[in-house]
């Protein structure tokens, strides 16, 4: 049933995400266009919010402060994706994401509460690739009291990780937590986060990190701009009249209206990571969609409206891929825990198929080869030993601290006094998983891994444990008992969508602009093409985008193109 509405507004912006939120902000506090967000879920913030808020955008504020900024970076940052994204993603796209990336960044800075700092070391993902940087050029949000927020607080989007009040954990600290006791530093960082915990509480603030951070700072600078956020609003179709994008339908309390725009619309909808028929129509198999961290409406709505628009699409197949410990109703994205000293993974044959600490996209590239090869990697398993389970905190457990009951029941991990006993719980041939680890304890020794080359990137070493030696990333496993734990192809949202220029216009196969249609973030086809520049390369493109369609639209009078 339709609802009379005649309601009309200069943009409408789709989903209240970080592209959408970025979006919207940029075309009413810059522009000073009349704007509404129109958002699914109950919840602002996505898959933004549930992130670590890290943000790669080379030469921004922050890195600038922290002395982070070479004088020759913005080649460097050029010639960096010229190398890992290549002819995938028109050079342009890539260049301009680059040259207004630190203009969008001061942008929030003078608009919303969000202030960045560089997080220390954190590597680029390839950084031994051409222009690469080992010392990172990530940022991450400043904790900050989120009180201002008031009720509207209660409509964050649900956590990744649920944490009590005030628990806040940067990245920065995340790196140090997770080697336990090994270092001095992992007892004074938790020190410091439970005392921070106590004074917070103790001055009723309500503190917030990380994507939550980054999510809340981005509201409160719609509220300032007096956008809208119409939350339960979900995007149904597009109306196009004569080749131009006029309006949404969208759907609220089983009503449907339409909502006419006088300069466009602005995708900013997220992924289809939780919409399992797109995901087996257009990715590699094996697949789950309860294997995905991602936003919980991300069903792909705005990537399916812009296709009936006339819209191209390019890398459906792809994703934010991620080694993922598929624990039941909340899958585990594993990081830290499969680069330090003491672990390896292995396939149905128990063999090693790939170095173990390689950024997260390209893991699940190693993984997803199985299938061509006939030795599923699906699921592989995570091997270590009670030393390493003793040293370094796993999947938000303490060091020591006994896994729960449900994840052995539910086949997630496997333990056993011997490797033979192991072999034989999870499946594979035994003398395979014996010659393995002896292969795989003799790299330890040398400190050459000498099948995949572990430890040798700047990037192997963020997580690895800097009191082994002679190669911080790997250790013998040899102390019983020993445990596999489940790993499988899970992502943190897809990264294919709608094919977009530059300017963040929706394009038809022919390369036209759809007049009217813009789309950023994970709607839209990425910017880093099959790879992962550093962390923070999703939500750095997803904002720049954001902000260039609102200028875009600001800047083509009512009818152009
Ligand atoms: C655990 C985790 C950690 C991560 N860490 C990082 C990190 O540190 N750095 C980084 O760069 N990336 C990180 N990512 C990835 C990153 O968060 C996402 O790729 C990025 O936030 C996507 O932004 P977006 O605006 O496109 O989508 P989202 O932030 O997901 O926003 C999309 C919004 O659109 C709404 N929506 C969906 N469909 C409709 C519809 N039909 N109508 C109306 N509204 C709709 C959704 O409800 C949502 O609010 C992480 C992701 C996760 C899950």
């Amino acid at each position: 049933m339709e609802r009379a509405s005649g309601r009309e507004f200069d943009v409408v912006v789709v989903g209240a995400g970080g592209a959408g939120m970025t979006a919207a902000l940029a075309a009413a506090a810059r522009h000073g266009l009349s704007t509404v967000v129109v958002e699914k879920s109950a919840w602002f913030g996505g898959s933004t919010s549930r992130s670590g808020g890290g943000v790669w955008i080379p030469g921004n504020y922050a890195l600038r402060a922290a002395g982070q900024v070479d004088p020759d970076d913005d080649a460097r940052a050029k010639a960096y994706l010229d190398a890992i994204v290549g002819d995938v993603v028109p050079k342009v796209n890539r260049d301009t994401y680059l040259d207004r990336g630190p203009e969008v960044m001061d942008f929030l800075r003078a608009r919303t509460p969000v202030r960045f700092t560089w997080v220390p070391d954190y590597a680029d993902y390839q950084p031994e690739r051409p222009g690469g940087r080992a010392a990172g050029r990530s940022v991450e949000p400043v904790p900050m009291d989120a009180r201002f927020l008031g009720e509207e607080l209660a409509r964050l989007h649900p956590p990744y990780t649920k944490a009590p009040a005030n628990l806040i954990v940067t990245q920065a600290d995340f790196r140090k937590i997770s080697l336990g006791m090994r270092t001095v530093t992992g007892p004074v960082t938790m020190l410091k986060v439970a005392f921070n915990r106590f004074l917070a509480g103790l001055r009723g603030r309500r503190m917030y990190a990380m994507g939550a951070a980054l999510a809340i700072g981005l509201r409160q600078g719609l509220i300032e701009a007096g956008v809208p956020v119409e939350y339960e609003t979900e995007l149904v179709s597009l109306v196009v009249e004569d080749g131009r994008v006029v309006g949404v339908v969208v759907g609220h309390d089983g009503l449907e209206e339409t909502i006419r725009v006088r300069r466009g619309v602005i995708l900013g909808s997220g992924g289809f990571e939780r919409n399992p028929e797109l995901r087996e129509k257009h990715q590699p198999l094996p697949l789950d969609p309860d294997w995905t961290t991602g936003g919980f409406a991300n069903t792909g709505g705005g990537i399916l409206a812009g296709i009936a628009a006339g819209a191209d699409t390019a890398l459906l197949d792809e994703a934010w891929w991620g080694p993922t410990i598929p624990l039941p109703g909340r899958p585990w994205f594993c990081l830290a825990e499969r680069n330090l000293p003491g672990s390896f993974i292995v396939n149905a044959a128990g063999r090693r198929f790939m170095n173990e600490a390689l950024p997260y996209v390209e893991a699940v590239h190693e993984i997803q080869k199985g299938e061509a090869t006939g030795v599923s990697h699906v699921p592989a398993w995570l091997v270590f030993d009670q030393r390493y389970r003793n040293r370094y905190l796993f999947a938000g457990l303490g060091p020591r601290q006994p896994f729960p009951g449900k994840w052995f029941e539910q086949g997630v991990v496997v333990k056993a006094s011997t490797l033979a006993g192991l072999a034989e719980r999870i499946g594979v041939p035994a003398d395979e998983l014996a010659a393995t680890t002896a292969r795989f304890n003799g790299f330890a020794e040398r400190g050459t891994d000498e099948d995949f080359h572990r430890g040798e990137s700047a990037y192997d070493k963020y997580y690895s444990d800097p009191t082994v030696s002679p190669n911080p990333s790997l250790h013998r496993v040899d102390q019983a008992p020993f445990y596999a734990v489940k790993l499988v192809p899970g992502d943190l949202g897809t990264k294919g969508g709608l094919v977009t220029d530059e300017r963040a216009r929706v394009l038809r196969p022919d390369g036209s602009p759809i007049a009217g249609l813009y789309a950023a973030g994970n709607t839209s086809a990425a910017v880093m093409g099959r790879t992962y520049a550093g962390p923070g390369a999703t939500i750095g493109p997803a904002m720049v985008f954001g902000y260039l369609a609102a200028e875009d639209l600001a800047s083509t009078p009512t009818g152009d193109s």
